[in-house]
């Protein structure tokens, strides 16, 4: 753990506390009014602005509360791929690497490569990894690692950090019955117009061209807060070239549904799925593992099941719940104990009437599960159940993919490369998650305030207005400023809490 400091990074923490010093936190008069603001316009109020914090403590603070030092402990239990004696850099130091670049939103190596030149940056990154390098290591060091580290490695430190938010009931809040809710999906990754290596995925089209692809199937712990967290990814991928039908979804969830039984034996999971899961070897899996399940209901899915459930509905006209809001109306129907093949499910019909600008649209969901509706459980089964499958897609994919994670891009080329570093962007989106769903930004301004201060404190959305400048924020915070003397002050003092949906 770096007691011993090299002369660089102490002339580096150096420089940064007169950068400090020059950078401190203007206070403002008792009655909030800036230097700005003793010149208002006529007529206009002028808001008081936030006190100024060190963005990037959210960074340090948020893993030494969540995790203390297991995510280094951890790191140096990997074994090291490559001929230690000729190596300068260390196995955490190039770890942290490639997460902060994921945290940072970077897009690519090569940013990287540019925004690591400060003393602050290297510094900061040897806070995180407890190593004591004179540089930031170039990234293509790390991308070399990353190329010969097996991909269980960062895998497997995804999973046990998610396995210690669980153990130490950090993730309670987001429990839905009890149990967790896992979205299952599986989501594009990149495709190519030649062969990209003999596990690709082969499409053929009907201009005659092949597309090759990756895909993967994610199994992600979600909430109606907006958390999205990788628990286990499987690729979907063709073994050595060699196959008679390809790898498809369904199979990677066959090969997944083990291995996550294994991995939270006493977890108690919530699935939910789509349409593509509603057949029986899953029902059966569901029930073999004790898991609970909400799987979205096509009626050409299973047709004779659908129809019984209608019937089944008929039947009881009781089992039926109207919502009605101001510009929605929602009817929710349901038929118990409907009888498939060796299962009794339970189907649920969902009607929501919504009137836009006069126009009025309807849509119609079917769901069917494991889970006794009753006019008592029914909306939060469906509102915190079924329909929250979707963060999977939204607060998962599409900000993995479209906010700055690129998850599309090829970081790396080889198969190994390319996995790490997908788990290095799903542990950095974890983390962020963490900062962004929690008390942290508000605590940390209120124990930025100086006494005399009566400066407002803000919540994370509006002290940072998105998460674009969020990120731009802790970038050049970290780029700039040592982490400051609170994260040390605040060691074990705070108790962080996630912001309610
Ligand atoms: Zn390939």
């Amino acid at each position: 753990m770096g007691k011993r400091k090299s002369k660089a990074a102490k002339a580096a923490k150096r420089n940064i506390r007169v950068q400090r010093a020059n950078t401190k936190v203007v206070c403002k008069n008792k009655a909030g009014e800036t230097e700005k603001s003793k010149n208002p316009k006529s007529g206009r109020k002028q808001k008081p602005k936030p006190v100024t914090i060190n963005d990037a403590d959210q960074l340090k603070i948020t893993i030494e509360h969540f995790f203390k030092n297991k995510i280094n402990e951890l790191i140096s239990k990997i074994l090291d791929p490559r001929k230690v004696e000729q190596c300068v850099y260390t196995l955490n130091h190039l770890t942290w690497l490639g997460i902060v670049m994921f945290v940072f939103r970077l897009r690519s190596r090569n940013q990287l490569l540019k925004e690591r030149e400060t003393d602050a940056f290297l510094h900061n990154l040897l806070s995180l990894s407890g190593s004591d390098e004179e540089t930031v290591a170039h990234p293509d060091t790390m991308n070399y690692l990353l190329e010969l580290l097996p991909v269980n490695e960062f895998e497997s430190l995804k999973v046990e950090l998610i396995k210690e938010l669980i153990r130490k009931r950090f993730l309670d809040p987001l429990r839905l019955f009890g149990s967790f809710r896992i979205a299952v999906d599986a989501t594009g990754l990149f495709s190519f117009g030649s062969r990209h290596c003999e596990n690709c995925l082969v499409t053929k089209h009907n201009n005659k061209t092949t597309t090759y692809s990756h895909k993967m199937l994610e199994a992600k712990l979600i909430s109606e807060h907006g958390f999205a967290f990788s628990v286990y990814s499987e690729p979907i991928e063709n073994v050595d070239g060699e196959y008679t039908k390809q790898d498809c979804e369904l199979k990677a969830f066959y090969r997944m549904a083990p291995v996550i039984r294994d991995l939270f034996p006493r977890t108690p999971i919530f699935l939910l799925l789509d349409g593509l899961y509603a057949c029986e070897e899953v029902f059966n899996i569901c029930k073999q593992n004790s898991w609970d399940f909400i799987a979205v209901l096509k009626e050409d899915r299973i047709p004779t099941f659908y129809k019984d459930a209608l019937a089944q509905i008929r039947k009881h006209p009781k089992n039926e719940l109207k919502i009605e809001g101001k510009e929605e109306t929602e009817t929710i129907s349901w038929g118990q104990n409907v009888q498939y093949r060796q299962h009794k499910l339970h189907v649920i019909f969902s009607e929501k009437t919504e009137t836009i600008n006069g126009d009025k649209t309807v849509s119609n969901n079917v769901w069917v599960t494991n889970i006794i509706p009753k006019h008592n459980n029914i909306e939060t089964l469906i509102h915190k159940g079924g329909r929250q499958r979707w963060k999977i897609e939204n607060q998962g994919f599409k900000e993995q993919k479209c906010d700055g994670y690129e998850l599309e891009h090829l970081y790396g080329k080889k198969p190994n490369a390319w996995k790490n570093y997908y788990q290095l962007l799903q542990i950095a989106h974890m983390i962020t998650q963490l900062i962004v769903y929690s008390d942290l930004c508000r605590k940390i301004q209120e124990h930025s305030l100086h006494d005399s201060c009566n400066v407002p404190v803000y919540s994370f959305l509006k002290y940072y207005n998105s998460i674009r400048n969020f990120v731009r924020r802790i970038c050049e915070s970290f780029r700039n400023q040592a982490f400051s003397n609170l994260v040390d002050s605040l060691r074990g003092k705070i108790q962080i809490r996630f912001s309610s949906a």
